[in-house]
């Protein structure tokens, strides 16, 4: 099959590599009809986690079951499936209060690649959920969205309480954050502010239902959240990109006793102990339990209530994935979808 393989900072092919089998009983294999590539695969693109190379690429995948180990119960060959960047087998405590991404047997899908023609996902029936008949093709980019990205940014805007009646900030313009834009506004949050200086990101935002945009960041951003809250903060503020200067601005921008849905994976961020004692802030995310979102997103989806494809603005064949990561490093794409 062909796949694509990082083999350096700034080195991403696509080549043949052997198809993937069942391994263990509770396996599936499956036709990846769409994959993408995320935010956080340009970490090691970019070289600032190591490249561990050559490494298979993407944990973010919708697709067609193909094979399922003999322990399967729920899925068979045929059924259009989305699943998360984690598989987990969503019954033991941990999947079973909702944090399926921390499963204690939580496999990372990214290990294996699923910017591929196949791909093998483990504890496939704790991790895959079947759409209720094949979808039409339109849907499909949506669907993919839910995988990760869609995920995500609603885990955020849930882990940061968006809901009637709240301000919400969004710090972050990637997909992730305008994903939680839309969650935010399903979730009823009255005000949405994003934090945004690309006018086709703003744009977007606002079509997903932003109602004020900030260009200026760090302190001065949190000035402007002040400025149009009464000088109190936001309720609820969705942190989507993982730097020191983004996690302070998310905390200095919430009032004493709002809530931080933070889901930008960290990179050296450290939060100084008495300045967030005396925030007064909940602080809740991290990886995000797709899993548990994945029904009810698939089903909004499918009844056409929220487009949340409308983030992949780059359609291109898996052959070209080099140039898919190249226009998101360099933002001239919010979003790749690549297709095998
Ligand atoms: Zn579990």
């Amino acid at each position: 099959m062909r796949a694509a393989v990082l083999h350096a900072p700034g080195d991403v092919r696509v080549e043949d590599r052997p198809d993937p089998t069942i391994e263990k009983p509770t396996d599936a294999v499956i036709r990846v009809t769409a994959a993408c590539v995320c935010g956080s695969d340009l970490w090691p693109y970019r070289g600032i986690e190591e490249v561990d190379g050559p490494a298979p690429m993407g944990h973010e995948y919708v697709g067609v079951v193909e094979e399922v180990g003999s322990d399967v119960r729920t899925l068979e060959p045929g059924q259009f499936v989305v699943g998360s960047f984690f598989a987990s087998d969503n019954t033991c405590e941990i999947c079973r209060a909702g944090y399926q991404s921390r499963c204690v047997n939580a496999v990372p899908v990214g290990a294996l690649g699923t910017q591929a023609e196949l791909a093998r996902i483990p504890l496939a029936d704790g991790t895959l959920v079947a759409t209720p008949e094949v979808p039409a093709d339109d849907l499909v980019p949506g669907l993919l969205a839910a995988s990760d990205v869609l995920g995500t940014g609603w885990f955020a805007a849930v882990a940061a309480e968006a809901g009637p009646g709240r301000t919400v900030a969004v710090v972050g313009d990637g997909a992730v954050g305008l994903l939680g834009v839309l969650a935010a506004r399903q979730l009823g949050a009255e005000r949405i502010v994003v934090f945004s200086r690309h006018e086709s990101r703003q744009q977007l935002a606002r079509e997903f239902g932003a109602t004020d945009v900030v260009a200026e960041r760090g302190d001065e951003g949190v000035a402007r959240i002040k400025d149009l809250t009464d000088g109190l903060g936001a309720h609820s503020v969705i942190e989507a990109v993982g730097t020191q200067e983004s996690m302070m601005q998310a905390i200095r921008a919430t009032r004493p006793g709002g809530h931080v849905g933070y889901v930008g994976v960290t990179h050296d961020v450290a939060i100084p102990g008495e300045e967030l004692f005396f925030s007064g802030v909940h602080l809740h995310g991290g990886p995000a339990p797709v899993r548990r979102f994945l029904p009810e997103l698939i089903d909004l989806i499918c009844k056409r209530e929220i487009d949340p494809g409308r983030v992949f603005d780059l359609d291109l064949p898996l052959d070209q994935a080099a140039e898919g990561y190249r226009a998101m490093d360099e933002r001239r794409a919010i979003k790749t979808l690549l297709r095998p």
